[in-house]
């Protein structure tokens, strides 16, 4: 048997939040490969060879928007065993690279580790990254349909993905938001018309 597997990739679906691990064939021919979300659908990254550079990964980060281009020599690709991948404009964490067995190994102890640091919560890493990404997701929808209004009038924001939240700061007059992405009842209480309260950066100097 030939062993036509050059490495595993596992990404962050930047729509839906899943993670799955997939083998990158050694030989893939000059075609360019897309990875697609088997849960969504969404285009996760695509890989394809360059004969002098090797493995080229691209993927867009779904938080900030941008395009990532990460490029593996194919020796070194065939020897990592386990890499993050992040977004280099945010730091973002996108997904990893490795062998398969190592990304499983570290997929399975994340969730065991959060689990063990946080026994109160009833949700892994993986869901935690779901839930943050659904959230982000929902705020951008949101905020493309004219739906959240910082009291200035402003309609447009920057956001940022915090730790359990999402940060929207107007645009026009620096006011911020704090909208919880922790759980699943903060994705429920995350409508369409919901309520954002917007601080205002003046107000809280003063305090
Ligand atoms: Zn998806
Ligand atoms: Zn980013
Ligand atoms: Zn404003």
């Amino acid at each position: 048997m030939l062993v036509d597997t050059l490495c595993s990739v596992a990404f962050y679906c930047q729509r839906c939040g899943q993670i799955e691990i997939t083998d990158v064939p050694l030989f893939t021919g000059h075609g360019r490969q897309v990875l697609t979300c088997s849960h969504c659908g969404a285009e996760k990254a695509a890989i394809r060879f360059a004969p002098r550079s090797g493995l080229i990964v691209e993927t867009t980060c779904g938080v900030c928007g941008s395009l990532n281009r990460f490029t593996y020599p194919l020796r070194k690709a065939k020897a990592l065993r386990f890499e993050k991948i992040y977004c280099e404009s945010d730091h973002f964490e996108l997904g990893y690279i490795g062998r398969w067995q190592d990304i499983a190994e570290f997929l399975d102890f994340n969730a065991a580790e959060y689990d063990a640091l946080h026994p109160q919560d009833a949700y892994n890493f993986m869901e935690r990254q779901q839930i943050l990404l659904e959230a982000f997701n929902r705020l951008h929808d949101f905020a493309e349909e004219g739906e959240i209004l910082c009291p200035c009038g402003g309609h447009e924001f920057t956001a940022d993905i915090a730790e359990d939240a999402i940060h929207l700061t107007c645009t026009r007059c620096g006011s911020y938001a704090v909208i919880p992405a922790a759980t699943a009842e903060d994705l429920r209480q995350l409508q369409p018309g919901c309520e954002i309260d917007f601080l205002r950066p003046d107000l809280l100097r003063k305090r």
